[in-house]
């Protein structure tokens, strides 16, 4: 396994748009890019039209824009009905007063409304702010009170979980049941598109929470350009694509490449409501066709430990597969390269950059481990403490260039934490740690917060991690630094088993062994804990070390 690791994997030929993109990388420039949506042209900036009207008056009214499934249930709409729908919603918010600028939040489960109320929120001008359906009564509060919202469109299940009283900007709660059966006497659809500037706000987005409190992210109407350009390039859609994003818009990734980035392509997407189950993300994707999916680390690594489930169906239809939220461990790469044919895409971004900034583009050789390389437009540095480019190799801040379309505009009530970023003039810094190789590869080494100090010797949990999954009993590995008074800290892995296999001292010695002999002696943990489930943020299903070590430290002071 450990040589396999060094393998790159070459494209597939005739599988994406493009077979070559040298000359798209040497010719790229932000402002053509905009060249393809309307306001360009028109002088007329709403990102809710461009994302669909605007197809509806390019004569693709007609088109499949989605694929609904939710168990039995299946509906369809296309770019019309979605463009009538949406019209329908702001029209309702308008008769409830709500007004540009205002911040107007989602609460609803996957559905079809649910990416329909988002649309036309910003289609009105207001700032919409999707929540993440599994939100408890805290989260949906802290959030809203946060950057004061004012409505909150949501359905008479979940308002149960909108503590109303402690909100005091909350004024109005729509049904989406209520907005369905409103009806208008006069239907005055000329004004109803707010025309905006490229700097006003349109989407809220927080944080995923894996370092802190979450941040607020306000991105501004210009951000299509970001989404377009991205779509286009690195999610690879075309006409006759299925493509399935599989998270919840209430994340950034929903929203941005779940609705925003293919849909400003036109293309066809599935909306796929339910929990998670390997048999019905399998089922789906053989029964609509799915050509391209864009999933997560953690969702890969469960399809991958659930094993022999997926040769019951046939998924050749898929030409095209991403990830992204977390490292993606070389071993799912290589899982999904020998079960489906594909290889799976990473892409690196953050909600504060809006858009992918480090991608494997679709016709690139991928290296596992690695992140890819900048998207054409996005130049990257890694940095040391003083602000100065490292050689290639080094370990340093990964840093990005300012400024390009996607960056945010602002952090929600902060300007210190938004300042933050830019500490170095001329640079976005991430706040992840990374090198980059002579090919311009980057690898992703830890959050500048993870990365583990042992005796002198920095370790980033990544690596470690990656191997311990490579050991046929470890389905996920979480791997912290322990506080340690010789070392200063001590490799700790907290591991969860795959089906089959049971605790024993045995066992974890033998892994412990396995990562020591394919890895590293100093990277091999000196403890390994077996927990029935690691614990992870809520939207986006990333592995919270944080979590774990405050585990390990609270324990070290009891004891
Ligand atoms: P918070 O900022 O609240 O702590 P978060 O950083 O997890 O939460 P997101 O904006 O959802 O919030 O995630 C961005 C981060 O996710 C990146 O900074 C990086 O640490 C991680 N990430 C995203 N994509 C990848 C990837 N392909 N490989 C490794 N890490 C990734
Ligand atoms: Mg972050």
């Amino acid at each position: 396994m450990a040589v396999l690791e060094r393998e790159i994997i070459a494209p597939v030929p005739g599988a994406y748009n493009l077979e070559n993109y040298d000359a798209l990388r040497h010719t790229f420039s932000w402002e053509d890019a905009a060249k393809e949506l309307s306001f360009t042209k028109t002088g007329k900036l709403n990102a809710a039209y461009e994302t669909i009207d605007r197809h509806v008056d390019e004569g693709y009214g007609n088109k499949v824009a989605l694929h609904y499934v939710n168990g039995d249930e299946r509906r369809l709409l296309t770019f019309q009905a979605v463009k009538e729908k949406t019209d329908h919603y702001a029209r309702v918010l308008k008769s409830h007063g709500v007004k540009k600028g205002d911040r107007v939040f989602v609460f609803l489960p996957k559905t079809p409304e649910c990416y329909i109320s988002i649309l036309a929120i910003i289609k009105i001008g207001a700032i919409a702010g999707p929540l993440f359906e599994a939100f408890m009564e805290d989260a949906v509060k802290d959030r809203i009170n946060d950057c004061k919202g004012t409505v909150l469109i949501t359905d008479n299940e979940m308002v149960k979980r909108v503590p109303q009283k402690d909100i005091p900007s909350l004024h109005t709660i729509l049904d989406v049941g209520e907005i369905e059966n409103t009806t208008f006497d006069d239907k005055n659809d000329c004004d109803l598109v707010e025309w905006v500037d490229l700097d006003d706000g349109m989407l809220i987005h927080y944080t995923s929470g894996s370092t802190g409190k979450p941040k607020g992210v306000l991105h501004a109407h210009r951000v299509v350009t970001h989404h377009h350009a991205s779509g286009k390039w690195v999610l690879d859609v075309k006409d006759e694509d299925v493509y399935w994003c599989t998270s919840h818009p209430g994340w950034v990734t929903g929203s941005v490449y779940g609705l925003f980035a293919p849909w400003l392509n036109r293309a066809t997407i599935v909306i796929q409501g339910g929990r998670f189950k390997a048999e019905n993300w399998y089922q789906l994707i053989h029964e609509l066709q799915v050509t391209i999916w864009y999933s997560a680390p953690t969702a890969f690594r469960m399809l991958l430990s659930q094993g022999e489930v997926i040769k019951n169906f046939d998924l050749s239809s898929l030409r095209h597969v991403l990830s992204v939220g977390e490292p993606l461990n070389p071993e799912v790469i290589y899982w999904a390269w020998k079960q489906l044919g594909v290889r799976i895409h990473d892409t690196w971004w953050m909600t504060e950059t809006g858009g992918h900034l480090i991608v494997n583009l679709p016709a690139e050789t991928i290296k596992p481990g690695s992140m890819g390389r900048p998207f054409p437009g996005i130049t990257v540095g890694i940095l040391d403490e003083d602000g100065q480019e490292l050689p290639r190799g080094s370990v340093g801040q990964l840093a990005v260039r300012t400024p390009w379309p996607g960056l945010m505009k602002e952090i929600w009530g902060s300007k210190d934490r938004f300042n933050a970023y830019f500490k170095y003039d001329g640079w976005y810094v991430s706040g992840d740690l990374a090198y980059q190789d002579e090919d311009d590869y980057v690898f992703f080494q830890s959050r500048d917060d993870d990365m583990i100090n042992s005796a002198g010797e920095r370790i980033g949990p990544f690596e470690v991690e990656s191997k311990l999954i490579e050991h046929p009993a470890v389905a996920e590995a979480g791997v912290i630094g322990k506080p340690d008074p010789i070392r200063g800290e001590v490799v700790k892995a907290f591991i969860t088993l795959r089906p089959g296999f049971s605790e024993s001292k045995e066992l974890l010695e033998e892994i412990r062994i396995f990562v020591r002999n394919n890895l590293a002696a100093h990277s091999a943990p000196r403890e390994i804990e077996v927990l029935d489930e690691l614990p992870k943020t809520v939207i986006s299903g990333k592995i919270l070390r944080r979590q774990l070590k405050e585990l390990e430290i609270n324990r070290t002071k009891s004891s």
